[in-house]
Parts: structure tokens; sequence; C-alpha cells
């Protein structure tokens, strides 16, 4: 695995549970609010790169102290030996939560057919017709699409979350998106942070605009990769 970042505790980015973040290097999107931007690049950086052996033992050694951990990035469906990486912390008792932005449905029905999953985070970043310009790439969006519903329809816990942006996402956006929401599916809005976006013209969902969905903030957002391996 080409990982880049470790946070051995967390206690906001598994619903419910105390865990462990491993962030994985490398992501096929380019959204402009992204704050991970130093984890967008598929080449590894030396500099950052951490080891999954020390990441695994670590874990092993914290296993009972853990409530399971989330495979964040980057875009961990990225990487081609995810499934392995996966059973391994499967073997260690962990319940693995997946945070992606749903672009490989093949690559999730595979992880979900293997019941590698415990709890999946997808993001749902716009209106279908304004998707390439939040992912800031032309994405394929019934890529996008089929995950969401595969997830949906899978049975294992899972929401769907949307940063808030202006000015890429106006009011009207914000409403619209949660028509595509599927019905039975827990949707949350998380805040955009702008100290570490890769656009710094872009900003914070104005207070009209963060009125339109009437929904709650999650409070399971905003982490950034800012930490390393620690001393063992
Ligand atoms: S926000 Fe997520 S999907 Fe978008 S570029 Fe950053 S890591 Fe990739």
């Amino acid at each position: 695995m080409n990982l880049a970042g470790f946070v051995p505790l967390s206690l906001c980015d598994y619903p419910g549970r105390v865990a462990a973040v491993v962030f994985t290097q490398g992501c096929n999107f380019r959204c402009p609010f992204c704050h991970n931007g130093h984890l967008l690049s598929l080449v590894p950086d030396p500099a950052t790169r951490v080891d999954e052996e020390r990441v695994l033992a670590v874990l092993a050694e914290r296993k009972n102290r853990l409530g399971g951990v989330v495979v964040s990035g980057g875009e961990p469906t990225a990487q081609t030996d995810l499934p392995h990486f996966l059973r391994r912390l499967k073997a260690l008792g962990l319940a693995v939560k997946l945070d992606t932005n749903g672009s490989r449905p093949n690559v999730l029905h595979a992880l979900l057919a293997e019941r590698l999953l415990d709890y999946i985070a997808m993001d749902i970043k716009a209106p279908w017709d304004k998707y390439a310009t939040l992912a800031g790439v032309a994405c394929d969006v019934a890529a996008v699409q089929a995950s969401m519903e595969l997830i949906a329809a899978s049975g294992v816990p899972h929401l769907f979350r949307t940063t808030r942006v202006d000015p890429l996402l106006t009011a009207s956006d914000y409403t619209g998106l949660k028509t595509q929401i599927p019905k039975a599916s827990p949707h949350v809005w998380q805040p955009f942070r702008a100290a570490f976006s890769r656009d710094p013209a872009l900003r914070p969902a104005s207070a009209i605009n963060a009125r339109a969905p009437a929904q709650s903030e999650s409070p399971f957002s905003g982490k950034v990769a800012v930490d390393s391996l620690p001393p063992l």
C-alpha cells in the first residue's frame, strides 16, 4: 500500500468508534476544495511515505484499545492491493471504515462481496450536472452513481457527505443535491475548511446558502492528514 499518513487515535472519523486513520497516497479527482492536496499525486513521496508494516504493527499492538480503522485518502480504491490490506486489518479483529469518492464501483463491489467493509462514507460532491467542476476532472458520473446505489443497497452502515463550498455550489445546488441521495441513506454536510484548500478563492457556504438545506453538519468531518507515524 502506498500510505502517506497515519493517525493512531481519532474520536471523530469513525462514527461511534475509537479508531486509527490510515491515509492512502493518490487520488484520481482534483476537487478544488480538497484539504489533503499533498495526498493527490499517485507518485509516492519518500519524505512522507508511511511504511505499511509499521502501521500494521502499531495496530496489532493497540487492537484491544481500538474499535476500528478508517482507510481514507487520497482515494483508497486507487490502490491495487487495497483488498489485501483490508484483509490484514480484519485479521486483527478491527472494524474497517472506507472513505471513498465512489469513482470505482467495481472495486467497491468486490470489497462488499468479500465483507471487508463495516462502514462506508462516500462523497456526493455536487448535483450530477456540475460533478466535473466539483471533482476537478472530467469524471465518470455514471460510475459515481453506481457506487452510490451499490452502497445504499448494501446493508452496510454508511453515509453520504457533501462539502458546502461557495461559490462552486449555490443555494439551489444544495437543495437539488438532496434529491439525488437515496431516501433511506443518511446524508451530512461538511464545512469547507479554507485554511487547507487547494483553491484560496473558495470560501465556506454563506449564511444564506448554509441555511438552504435543513440538515445538520456532520460531526465526522474535517480530517486532515497532518500526522505521521509516531515513535514506537
Ligand atoms: S477531496 Fe477527496 S476525492 Fe477530492 S481530490 Fe481530495 S482526496 Fe480526492
